[in-house]
């Protein structure tokens, strides 16, 4: 089966296309991409909407699927229904399940899962150590055998620098990265929100933007060491990104994602409009104008690598509790592409093309994926974007199984009109007119 995608702009930075041009599809597969390609006999002619952009399709490299273990917060299924419905053709997923994937079985499981739900892409992320518990490394040859694309033991920080070097010089053999959660538990403690004005004034214990920034300092140190890939995972802290740019300035591998709701937020969200509200809570923590300011010039200047969500869906009671017991996380999916729009590209921050480099072309090529390109012979992994097609975020309407997002309510532009996977459209937004002609 043929199919032309004809009329729309391409926005495709892997291989330097910014333009009107168009993309055939054929057996699942890209077979051209130029400027008026002939309509041959047998090839369904899609024209695509005036404004709409295809791009190559978006790659989440950081949710929680919540299955095995927790599948009242989200499963598998319905969190590739959400990823789809966010634009994104591919997630990996974080290993702290019930079990944890430490090991084959694990993510056998979920890849089955994953296949049954034809959907997105999963590619699942193993553990650095046995449990999670951070004390024995994990059998890595086993997951990454298995498929696992990256360890971590998210959630938690790999708080032993030992066996962090040991990772990040095991991990070489195969080519993968050791992405860690940054925050040195003694000085985080039982905090709750980012340490200063807010959480002073809310009489909540503090987490100071340094408990990510020593460790991110230390792990820079110990990629030095080793020459193995180093990934800062959901980066919130100036410390954090001076500590980036000093690795990157020395040839270091080290790459680095910011979730939306860091380059979108200060802790102010904690106290207004809604005071305490536990879907503000998340872990870094929602930090200061200065620290939102330091990730968007990130963003902007290329020290940031990625957009990824930290995806964490909860159950309404698991959130509707005091601030101080509430778990930590929001969900993700179907927010970042309006919020990266409204918040970066609209106001000139970063370009579309860029855009997509941080959420598709850059994803890939941390984890080693397949993705990020629209070059002939590459799966058609294919995003359609509606940068000018304005919406307001009802958490109500959410695929993902959890609701728990600050961002209820808010009127954004620009987001997902479509998503296609191996050629298949598999997401089509009913707010989207002009999406119509992609079913
Ligand atoms: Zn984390």
């Amino acid at each position: 089966m043929k199919r032309l995608l004809k009329g729309g702009r391409v926005v495709d930075p892997a291989n330097g296309i910014d333009g009107m041009v168009d993309v055939l599809i054929e057996d699942g597969r890209i077979a051209k991409v130029g400027r008026d390609l002939p309509v041959e006999p047998g090839v369904a002619v899609v024209e695509i909407g005036r404004g709409l952009v295809i791009v190559p399709g978006l790659i989440d490299m950081h949710v929680h699927l919540r299955e095995p273990g927790q599948e009242h917060k989200e499963t598998i299924a319905t969190g590739v229904a959400s990823a789809v419905a966010g634009g994104f053709t591919a997630v990996a997923c974080m290993p702290n399940t019930s079990p944890v994937n430490d090991h084959a079985g694990v993510t056998e499981f979920i890849m089955r899962k994953a296949a049954d739900a034809k959907l997105a892409h999963v590619y699942p992320i193993g553990t650095v150590t046995r449990g999670s518990k951070g004390e024995h490394l994990a059998d890595i040859a086993e997951l990454h055998a298995a498929g696992c694309v990256a360890i971590t033991d998210d959630g938690h920080p790999v708080a032993n620098a030992l066996i962090m070097r040991r990772a990040l010089e095991y991990t070489r053999m195969f080519d993968m990265p050791v992405i860690n959660h940054c925050e040195d538990p003694d000085l985080k403690a039982d905090g709750v929100a980012h340490e200063g004005f807010q959480a002073a004034a809310l009489g909540l214990r503090g987490i100071p933007g340094e408990a990510e920034g020593v460790m991110v300092a230390r792990d820079v140190l110990l990629a030095g060491l080793t020459g193995g890939l180093y990934h800062v995972a959901h980066m919130s802290a100036r410390s954090s990104i001076r500590a980036v740019r000093e690795g990157k300035a020395q040839n270091i591998a080290v790459t680095c994602e910011v979730a939306p709701h860091h380059f979108t937020l200060t802790d102010e969200a904690l106290a207004s409009p809604i005071k305490y509200d536990t879907n503000t809570k998340m872990n870094p923590p929602l930090r200061e104008q200065a620290d939102v300011e330091a990730m968007i010039a990130g963003l902007a200047d290329g020290t940031v690598d990625a957009i990824a969500t930290d995806h964490a869906p909860h159950h309404a009671d698991e959130k509707q509790v005091e601030f101080d017991r509430a778990p930590f996380g929001i969900v993700g999916l179907e927010t970042c592409v309006p919020l990266t729009f409204d918040r970066l590209v609209h106001r000139g921050v970063i370009s579309l093309s860029r855009m997509v480099e941080l959420l598709s072309v850059n994803p890939a090529r941390i984890i080693r994926r397949p993705g990020g390109t629209l070059a002939p012979g590459s799966a058609a992994d294919i995003t359609v974007l509606a940068p000018d097609t304005t919406v307001t975020i009802r958490t109500a309407n959410l695929r993902s199984k959890s609701k728990n997002s600050p961002f209820d309510g808010w009127t954004l532009r620009g987001t997902t009109a479509a998503t296609i996977i191996g050629g298949r459209t598999v997401y089509t937004n009913p707010e989207v007119a002009a999406a119509s002609a992609l079913v």
